[in-house]
């Protein structure tokens, strides 16, 4: 779905065109349906996109006139899965997560093999694809619905046009909740050279945001920023920034490899390690189910 016939043709000319299932869209058998399945079955919907930046990213240099200009600028996102001056790895590197990844990585080959490329189709590149795309992906929320909602609430129009409008909204609401829910948002996500450059801190002074309801990115600062001082941006959501010291460093360092030394972390630094317990609950919550939602792959 796409929010405009630019939009549409966009995508078309950089790399739908590979990509379009056309009449296949419904055959559970099409190689990119059966790797987008695989994908779904290991990770909740409806953040189903990872796995398809993997497969734009393939089908944009495939398309593409000058692919080396493309090469080129997917070699400046950091892709790397270990980190050896701090002996850590990503958890992807993990026994947990290797008959996943090799399943994925057979239908991802099947569906998009490319000579060119074949260092991304080999265990230990699609691993680090797999770690750019985790490490860099930035989700994108927009919602052309309540934007186009609001448009509507500024106009001004006569007292009877004005009451058939607002009723119009109104039944449009209640229709799209008996068919879909509440949902209502496009989510995605995006890999944004520059933003992408911006480091982590437990209290940033930067945050990303998604304004004009497209996928340009907005970077705002959240304090005045000085000359020369650092622009950071925070990798974790604002509950895990909540988090102790000792359960905001775990996620960092299966997921982006580092270890945090950000004003924050530097003054809980005598604190135990604690789990904070919002941690505890959501881990007692998953064992209760089976299910161990710490180690989903929600971040990759
Ligand atoms: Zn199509
Ligand atoms: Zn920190």
């Amino acid at each position: 779905m796409y929010c405009s016939a630019e939009c549409r043709q966009a995508a078309w000319e950089q790399y739908h065109r590979l990509l379009c299932l056309g009449s296949s869209h419904q055959d559970p058998d099409h190689p990119l349906n059966k790797l987008q399945d695989a994908w779904r079955s290991m990770h909740y919907p409806p953040e189903t996109s990872s796995i398809m930046i993997m497969a734009k990213m393939v089908a944009s240099i495939k398309q593409a006139q000058d692919k080396e200009r493309w090469q080129r600028l997917f070699s400046h996102f950091c892709s790397r899965s270990a980190n050896e001056e701090e002996e850590i790895v990503h958890k992807l590197l993990g026994e947990k997560f290797q008959g996943q990844l090799s399943l994925l990585r057979n239908l991802f080959s099947t569906a998009l093999y490319e000579d060119r490329l074949s260092q991304w189709f080999t265990p230990e590149g699609f691993r680090s694809l797999f770690a750019l795309v985790g490490t860099n992906g930035q989700g994108i929320g927009t919602s052309s619905l309540s934007q186009w909602v609001h448009a509507c609430d500024a106009l001004e129009l006569p007292g009877q046009q004005r009451e058939q409008l607002d009723a119009f909204i109104d039944q449009l609401y209640k229709d799209i909740d008996k068919e879909t829910g509440d949902f209502l948002n496009c989510e995605g996500s995006g890999l944004f050279l520059l933003q992408s450059s911006c480091n982590h801190s437990c209290v940033p002074n930067a945050e990303a945001s998604f304004p004009d309801n497209n996928f340009l990115l907005h970077l705002n600062a959240l304090s005045d920023i000085g000359p020369g001082e650092e622009i950071c941006i925070s990798y974790l959501d604002v509950c895990q920034r909540e988090r102790s010291r000792h359960s905001r460093h775990k996620i960092l360092r299966e997921n982006y490899l580092f270890v945090c030394s950000c004003q924050k972390c530097m003054s809980q630094v005598q604190e135990a390690d604690m789990t904070s317990e919002e941690e505890e609950e959501e881990e007692e919550e998953g064992e209760a189910e089976g299910d161990d939602m710490e180690d989903e792959m929600t971040d990759v």
